[in-house]
């Protein structure tokens, strides 16, 4: 009796991630306070910390924002060089993005000694700031999407980014929109595709990838060829960042 009951739960759990997918590929695209999102920003800078940041947990909002025509540029503050792999990681950051469909004219990989890649590495939101600062020059970007202050994982690099944006963002003259990538608890982060289909976002936006968008992740991970690491094979099937943002429009440009 007790294997028919292990059994019908197995069942009952796969027909739950099978329903979860079909409703998560209906409700793909862009959402604001519950309604499909309307106005789009002109030109929005990924600003990440390490090459691999952008597909495993920013892939969602940059499939939304390339299909509705927004121009999507990416400035990664650090090569990932805390083993040494640094010079193959950019290499391997561009070729990502390329897969998620922004060209190598618009990723910029930064290698400075004050924003090395390591959970040891204190970046000053000053240096961040001014990193940011200096790549803008000269460009029409309206808006930055980063990290959050819990910085996803809590990786201090990740959330070095937020506080150097709010600083930047409060000193710029010209109009700047700040979206911040929102942390879920550990509880629930990996609940993959269940997490996705049952946010709502509130005042926040969501960005949801349909199941084609969702391979392409795949394929952008399958880029970081350094990286692929046994439980990085868990992650792309049961992280929630691979199927779902929820963004923070912390500061909206007049
Ligand atoms: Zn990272």
């Amino acid at each position: 009796m007790r294997g028919a009951s292990y059994a019908w739960s197995g069942w009952l759990a796969v027909a739950l991630v099978v329903l979860a997918h079909v409703l998560q590929s209906l409700s793909a695209g862009a959402y604001h306070g519950g309604a499909r999102l309307t106005a789009y920003p002109k030109h929005v800078l990924v600003l990440t910390a390490h090459p691999d940041d952008e597909c495993m947990f920013f892939a969602p909002t940059i499939h939304a924002l390339l299909a509705h025509n927004v121009t999507v540029s990416a400035l990664c503050l650090s090569r990932g060089d805390a083993d040494g792999l640094g010079h193959v990681r950019a290499q391997e950051l561009v070729r990502s993005y390329g897969v998620l469909g922004v060209p190598a004219k618009r990723v910029a990989c930064v290698d400075d000694p004050h924003l090395q890649d390591g959970m040891q590495r204190t970046w000053a939101p000053a240096r961040v700031r001014d990193a940011v600062r200096t790549h803008m020059n000269g460009t029409h970007i309206d808006t930055i999407l980063t990290f959050d202050a819990g910085g996803v994982s809590l990786h201090p690099n990740h959330r070095a980014l937020f506080h150097g944006a709010v600083q930047l963002q409060s000193e710029l003259a010209t109009p700047l929109s700040l979206w911040t990538l929102h942390t879920w608890s550990w509880r629930i982060k990996f609940w993959g595709v269940l997490v996705s289909v049952l946010q709502r976002g509130g005042r926040d936006y969501v960005f949801r990838s349909s199941m084609r968008e969702y391979a392409q992740s795949l394929q952008a991970m399958y880029q970081h060829q350094t990286q692929l690491v046994w439980f990085r094979y868990l992650y792309v099937l049961f992280s929630s960042y691979m199927y779902a943002n929820r963004v923070r429009l912390v500061v909206q440009a007049l």
